[in-house]
């Protein structure tokens, strides 16, 4: 069935994001104004034929003919529906959607790497992350070189033979320190030059604290961008899910890798994501990002404060940076809506932290504090106490994360209620004496 609404490539992405495909080999659901949602383990067959034509030809190809469906957790027409418009929001050629962030994170490096091969990652990485690759990849014969590639020059200073993945977030958690992806990718252009084609390096990113809102790292170069979907994609908080987007050729193999791990996106929580998640993360993500702006300009104005990291403020030593690089589809500039944070230590570093972060956990109406962020509701957090806790005192000084930074992902309250409890909170921390609780250091993992 052709009609005008097929011609999406006439419209902008965010209208895009909210109205998806319409017709779709997915599944037909031109007279439903929402997409069906799906519960079906099992798919009923009409032949054995059939059955033996979904088996043989499964993950084939992505979405543009009709798949076979055979059994939920080898492929599935909600999910499918949401993966086609996370390839397009990302700019990829395919997705492919897992159980959580760290399914698919787990899902692509295990793609690419293999046994005796090597990941070379950035230094500060998500928790999980890390573990992932100091804690379990060893045990496959899978090693992480970790270097700083805020410098892409140390690609080529830290790349092995053996070599296959370079992986990075940007921006870093939670420094807010951005990684140049087009110039990684330039450093590890001239490495592929010299490897046959199975030996060349991908680029993987980790899109999460951006969102393909503000930075499709598929356009800047990198070869797979992974989203952990739980934080600004589903955007409210209630569901928990990842995506790989990448090239076509690598579609059969990430499929693969899910039907045998398991770690399935469920179709219910797919819905969600699909119909309220990604139709709205436009929209969201450009009002946290104003009063994202608004806060750091407060912040940045405020005597209490001792530094303020948001890519949307001139004063950001990378603002050239991600002037270049958080844009939006449309050409906006797009810094995000995370903030990172210190305050000036009133005795006690820590204890004038942990003072704060009380504060707001007790008395603030509109931040809360928790870990996750890209949620509509403004929520806060405390690396050095928490998130980043797992590193020794020494790495997360180096890497940034001290005992008065702050971590603040914003929401869509009005921004003037944020800074009124922000301002609240800073001036608890003003008063004296300090109170008589002391975050006891928990000695690192
Ligand atoms: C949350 C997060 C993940 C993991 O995602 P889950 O959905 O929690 O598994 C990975 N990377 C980053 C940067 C994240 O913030």
């Amino acid at each position: 069935m052709k009609n005008r609404k097929q011609h999406r490539d006439d419209y902008r992405a965010r209208t895009h994001l909210i109205h998806g495909s319409f017709v779709t080999g997915k599944w037909d659901y031109a007279h439903h104004v929402n997409p069906p949602m799906t519960a079906s383990a099992s798919f009923r067959l009409s032949s054995l034929r059939r059955g033996l034509e979904g088996f043989a030809h499964f993950a084939e190809e992505a979405g543009e003919n009709h798949p076979i469906y055979i059994y939920d957790r080898l492929d599935e027409p909600t999910r499918g529906m949401l993966e086609e418009n996370l390839a397009y929001a990302e700019g990829g050629e395919v997705a492919v959607c897992y159980a959580s962030g760290m399914a698919a994170i787990s899902a692509v490096l295990s793609v690419l790497a293999e046994r005796d091969t090597e990941i070379l990652a950035h230094e500060t990485l998500y928790g999980c992350t890390y573990s992932l690759m100091t804690n379990w990849l060893p045990r496959f014969g899978v090693n992480t070189t970790f270097a700083n590639l805020i410098e892409p020059a140390n690609v080529a200073r830290h790349v092995k033979p053996g070599t296959r993945v370079v992986y990075f977030e940007t921006p870093v958690n939670p420094t807010m320190d951005l990684i140049d992806i087009a110039a990684i990718r330039r450093e590890v252009d001239k490495i592929n030059a010299g490897r046959p084609e199975v030996q060349r390096l991908k680029v993987v990113v980790d899109n999460t604290f951006a969102t393909p809102y503000c930075q499709r790292p598929i356009e800047h170069g990198a070869d797979f961008s992974v989203n952990s979907l739980t934080k600004d994609i589903g955007g409210f908080g209630t569901n928990v899910g990842g995506v790989v987007v990448g090239p076509r050729s690598y579609y059969y193999r990430l499929m693969l890798f899910r039907k045998d791990f398991g770690g399935v996106l469920s179709p219910q929580t797919a819905w969600g994501i699909l119909v309220y998640g990604l139709p709205t993360l436009a929209t969201r993500v450009v009002n946290q990002q104003k009063s994202a702006f608004r806060v750091a300009e407060f912040l940045k104005g405020h005597p209490q404060i001792e530094s303020v990291r948001y890519p949307g403020l001139d004063s950001f030593p990378q603002a050239e940076l991600a002037h270049r690089q958080m844009v939006s589809s449309d050409g906006a500039f797009a810094p995000g809506s995370m903030i990172y944070f210190s305050v000036k230590a009133n005795g006690d570093p820590l204890r004038t932290a942990e003072r704060f972060a009380d504060y707001l956990a007790e008395k603030s109406y509109c931040i809360t504090l928790a870990v996750s962020l890209g949620n509509i509701k403004t929520l806060v957090e405390h690396p050095y106490s928490m998130t980043h806790s797992a590193m020794s005192h020494e790495e997360r000084m180096r890497r940034g994360v001290r005992p008065t930074g702050i971590r603040l992902s914003l929401g869509l309250e009005d921004y003037h209620d944020i800074i009124t409890d922000l301002k609240q909170a800073l001036a608890a921390c003003a008063a004296q004496p300090a109170g008589e609780r002391v975050l006891a250091e928990v000695p690192p993992r």
